[in-house]
């Protein structure tokens, strides 16, 4: 479907949408527009943020919407109350010229009583968080008699935050009938699972090819030692005066490093993780949407939902421990029709997780070179000079100035004017940069399975080892523990190090000298109802105290 126009749109959704600037379909709009053309069916995308993916839902909903009637129809569930909101605001767009037709976002940890207030006013499409959507219709409050649709946003997130119960729960108490839309990044067996049990003969739409990252995006690693990473990292962004971009981190700690080293060292920058309160939060993003930040540092939980469009570069200072989450960061540019970049600074042992990433994303990721110094001069001298070149100069304010500027400067001729502006603006960067030496070193072949299990490890700190009684049984991939461990440290900032998961237990390096404080905060925490347990672990061998016990009791038996 080429238009918008062909897909039988209501013309108050079609003058809505030229308002908003739309002008075709993005690929998964045509695909779904197409479908509900024709029929009504549950269907299955796979498509990344930034596809258009939010007009894809909304689109066949709002036009199926009778004013008139204020019950709510559809039920719309997003993993975060960032994306919540950006989606009632997408929505609120599209329905602008719709007149009776209403949306409510609902989240957590912020008034419940007045959002049962604002539910009486008769909204037709809810976007929720599943934790507070599940809370109003437990308390009758939202009524699903009538929905029609239920959409399933970045379902794949809303697993991995352990929304599992609370997506099937909702699903179970809607009608029968309604349709469900799910849309997916990736389509790990947990998404199949629910598609099985919950969607009805769906129809699989898939937006590029599968777990491919944006397709304007290129990718592309650099290897470097440990001790010059952050150097690395300072000429990839001095190479790219204008960059506007993520820096991806594995831990908050790390990500406050790193942006207290930025901001020192004169760059644009701010931190986002979890350890910033709602506002602190709400006020960074919007620092950073409004470009008054350039270079955001953010844990990969704190940076979901945050919708950017125009990021020129992802980089990620540290891999994800999943590839999934991989193509979740690298998705967050290239958006729009834009192209983007999607950086990796490694280390040279970790070429292997690298080749993995390029499997999963089914696109090469490519070596490159971190640029030398005179590189960088050359590029923001360009830089420079352009910008110079564009500057405005033709205001009254300056004429006015001018007789006294040409006084001051009579007796610098042009040439020695154009060289001392140029120089008072590269100087420092050309000092900096004198003695460069190039840190690009050839990526090694995978390090012995010891040295790869400790690489998350930072050198100077020194770590304890525990054993915790949560493990791959409890669906805990190595991204969920350490959203756990983050969540649960009473004490914010302590280095994290190896994570090894097994079975039913994980063994999790935390820096030395917190032991009391990190078992006491774990002693309070349940998980599903169950207590953790966190115990130090002195040897990679050792076992839980319970199975010591359980091996004794066999051997007695014996
Ligand atoms: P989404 O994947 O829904 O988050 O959309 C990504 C961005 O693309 C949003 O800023 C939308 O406003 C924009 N967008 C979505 N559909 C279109 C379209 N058909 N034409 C132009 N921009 C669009």
């Amino acid at each position: 479907m080429n238009s918008f126009q062909e897909a039988n749109l209501k013309a108050e959704i079609l003058t809505a949408l030229e308002d908003m600037n739309f002008q075709k379909p993005t690929p998964i709009q045509s695909e779904v527009l197409a479908l509900f053309r024709e029929d009504i069916r549950d269907c299955i995308a796979l498509a990344q943020t930034g596809t258009g993916k939010t007009a894809a839902f909304s689109l066949p909903i709002l036009n199926s919407i009778n004013p008139g009637d204020q019950s709510v129809k559809a039920i719309v569930l997003s993993p975060t109350r960032e994306l919540a909101l950006q989606i009632g605001n997408d929505v609120f767009d599209m329905s602008k010229h719709l007149s009776g037709v209403n949306n409510l976002v609902v989240y957590g940890g912020s008034s419940i009583s007045q959002q049962i207030k604002d539910l009486r006013k008769g909204p037709q499409i809810v976007v929720g968080t599943p934790g507070r959507t599940k809370d109003l219709i437990n308390r009758g409050k939202l009524k699903l008699e009538e929905v029609e649709w239920v959409v399933l946003d970045e379902a794949d997130e809303m697993l991995s935050m352990g929304f599992k119960e609370d997506l099937e729960y909702i699903l179970s108490q809607t009608p029968q009938d309604r349709t469900v839309l799910l849309f997916s990044a990736t389509l790990p067996k947990e998404i199949r699972k629910i598609a099985n049990k919950y969607l009805k003969s769906p129809l699989e739409i898939t937006v590029g090819n599968r777990n491919e990252g944006a397709k304007n995006v290129t990718h592309k690693y650099f290897s470097v030692r440990r001790k010059d990473k952050y150097p690395a990292l300072k000429r990839l962004l001095d190479m790219h005066p204008d960059i506007y971009s993520i820096v991806f981190c594995r831990t908050k700690r790390e990500t406050n490093d790193i942006a207290a080293r930025l901001s020192t060292d004169g760059y644009n920058s701010d931190t986002l993780n979890g350890d910033l309160t709602q506002s602190q939060r709400d006020l960074v993003m919007q620092k950073f949407r409004d470009k008054q930040v350039q270079i955001l540092v953010a844990t990969d939980v704190a940076a979901r939902g945050l919708d950017v469009n125009d990021l020129t570069h992802v980089i990620n200072y540290k891999l994800p421990d999943e590839n999934e989450a991989y193509v979740h960061r690298s998705g967050r540019t290239g958006r729009a029709g834009k192209s983007g970049l999607s950086y990796i600074i490694i280390e040279p042992g970790e070429i292997g997780k690298v080749k993995q990433i390029e499997k999963s994303l089914g696109k090469t990721i490519e070596a490159a070179t971190i640029p030398s110094g005179m590189d960088i001069c050359k590029v923001q001298l360009r830089d420079f000079i352009n910008k110079v070149k564009d500057t405005e100069d033709s205001t009254q304010e300056l004429e006015n100035l001018l007789p006294e500027i040409n006084e001051s400067l009579k007796d610098v001729s042009k040439d020695e004017l154009i060289k001392k502006l140029v120089a008072h603006e590269i100087n420092t960067l050309l000092d900096y940069y004198k003695d460069d030496i190039d840190i690009n070193v050839e990526p090694g072949k995978a390090r012995s399975s010891k040295e790869g299990r400790s690489r998350n490890r930072k050198s100077g700190v020194e770590y304890t080892r525990f054993f915790l009684n949560v493990g791959r049984r409890d669906k805990y991939q190595k991204k969920n523990l350490l959203e756990l461990i983050n969540k649960v440290l009473t004490v914010k900032g302590i280095d994290i190090g190896d994570i090894e998961i097994l079975k039913s237990y994980s063994f999790i390096e935390l820096e030395k000298g917190h032991e009391k404080m990190a078992i006491s905060a774990f002693k309070n925490t349940r998980l599903k109802g169950r207590a953790l347990s966190l115990e130090v672990a002195n040897k990679r061998t050792d076992k839980p105290s319970r199975n010591r016990k359980f091996r004794k009791n066999s051997k007695r038996r014996r």
